[in-house]
């Protein structure tokens, strides 16, 4: 399989090269340049486990690694999990939630991130190389992506995070992290703050070779790869073309689930559950991309105004045409909107957002009824499927992004006499923390990765 740019200045790129790569050098996103299609698999995958199909699914993205070393990669990334079959299948009423968070950070992003960690860790080692991990998070990526490579010796990892932005939870998840290889970074701004200096790291090409650059973000194709895996475990169970709901922020996830649909997996309509940041939920109302102010919300890694997986998905809804996407962001980044003229006009999708009362609602209602906790995250996902059930046909499945734990603050807001907590949670308590804090600036940034590596 070869990768190539949304924006048409990179093809033929192999598997191995993308991984080390993230964002493209002409400030795309790297796709495989075909899809492949299981729909004559179907039959044979469906007693497989999570790992099974893991290893089945990735496969036919990732030809240069040899298929026993690849194999052995994913079933240690996903040993760290706490599920017997790693992901975990409830039923709540008429609504099947897959849980994701069973991995060490208690978030889906554990479920790419472990395998990310163990496939740069077996490709830099073969090639004597060393990388520097540049990522931004909301507050779930970060402490998944040092979980994936903490203590690693030819991996530096640097993570920017908005100060007072995320959960406290979920700075301690980083922080305490005790490993030398492991530095983050509070950026004086809010996420997508980060994200904007992040990426304007990488587009310094001269910066990005010299200090061997690369990401673990969303932008990173192998995360999607990884992601779409749970698509297909969850609609192979199901008894017919299940629908998706996903709460999304940066369109990463329930990106993945559109792959997994037209890879051939049975699926049916994809959800998309935003919170008050519904930059997603017009856009597909309206045909119009166009940022608005970022809302602090009860569900922070969805208080996210820019979507870079959106631009994957743009790239396949304008058929591949590199030259149309990068006119269309060109026009973003300049103006701050732009558009495709009218809804996309297919009936794949269907987004509406959460608010706050929404959230807070569905948290007590599937507690009352089921005696379940949902996240605030996948609480925004639930509420959304329950207002647009009456346009699914088929099995509604939802996605659980986090354990709840995670999110106590929310969590007692909904349902003050409940007390959830994860021992991996309660251990953080008065351990040491290292952090360093900087001006939302780029050069402030360069100045820390050269001095820390130097
Ligand atoms: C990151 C995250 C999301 C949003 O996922 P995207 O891929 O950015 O759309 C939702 N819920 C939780 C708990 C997350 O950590």
């Amino acid at each position: 399989m070869k990768y190539c740019s949304t924006r048409g200045g990179v093809q033929g790129l192999s598997f191995v090269d993308s991984l080390l790569t993230g964002l493209a050098p002409d400030g795309g996103l790297l796709v495989p340049e075909t899809l492949p299609d299981v729909s004559g698999r179907l039959q044979a995958w469906r007693g497989l486990g999570f790992v099974e199909l893991a290893q089945e699914v990735i496969a036919l993205f990732v030809d240069d690694i040899e298929r026993e070393t690849l194999d052995a990669l994913i079933a240690d990334a996903y040993s760290t999990f706490s599920h017997e079959d790693v992901v975990g299948i409830e039923t709540l009423g008429d609504v099947t939630l897959v849980e994701l968070f069973h991995g060490p950070t208690l978030a889906f992003k554990d479920v790419a991130l472990q395998l990310l960690g163990r496939l740069f860790k077996h490709v830099l080692a073969e090639r004597g190389e060393r990388l520097n991990i540049l990522g931004a998070t909301s507050g779930d990526t970060g402490s998944a992506a040092i979980a994936g490579v903490r203590g690693q010796d030819n991996i530096d990892i640097f993570v920017l995070y908005p100060e007072g932005k995320v959960s406290d939870l979920q700075e301690l998840q980083m922080t305490t992290v005790p490993d030398d290889n492991v530095h983050c970074v509070a950026v004086k701004g809010s996420f997508d703050d980060c994200q904007t200096l992040m990426k304007s790291v990488f587009g310094d090409l001269a910066f990005k070779a010299q200090h061997q650059l690369g990401a673990v973000n969303s932008v990173n194709w192998a995360r999607v790869m990884a992601q779409i895996v749970y698509y297909g475990y969850a609609s192979l169970r199901a008894e017919s073309a299940p629908a998706f709901c996903v709460p999304t922020g940066n369109f990463g996830n329930v990106f993945a689930a559109y792959l997994a649909r037209r890879m051939g997996f049975p699926i049916g309509r994809l959800l998309i559950a935003t919170n008050a940041n519904d930059i997603l939920a017009r856009f597909f109302a309206t045909g119009e991309y166009s940022r608005g102010e970022v809302h602090f919300t009860l569900s922070p890694a969805m208080d996210i105004q820019i979507a870079s997986n959106f631009e994957r998905f743009l790239f396949y809804h304008f058929d591949k045409d590199a030259d149309r996407l990068a006119a269309f962001m060109q026009e973003f980044a300049e103006t701050g909107r732009a558009s495709i003229g009218a809804p996309p006009g297919d009936d794949e999708f269907l987004a509406t957002s959460v608010d706050t009362d929404e959230t807070l609602a569905a948290i007590r209602a599937v507690h009352e009824r089921f005696g379940y906790v949902l996240d605030p995250h996948t609480a925004v996902g639930y509420a959304a499927a329950q207002k647009l059930a009456s346009e699914v046909s088929g099995p509604l499945v939802c996605i659980a992004t986090a354990h709840p734990a995670k999110f106590p603050d929310a969590v007692r807001q909904a349902l003050p006499d409940v007390d959830v907590r994860h021992p991996t949670l309660d251990a953080l308590a008065g351990q040491a923390v290292r952090k360093q804090l900087i001006e939302a600036d780029i050069d402030a940034v360069k100045s820390l990765i050269s001095g820390t590596l130097s």
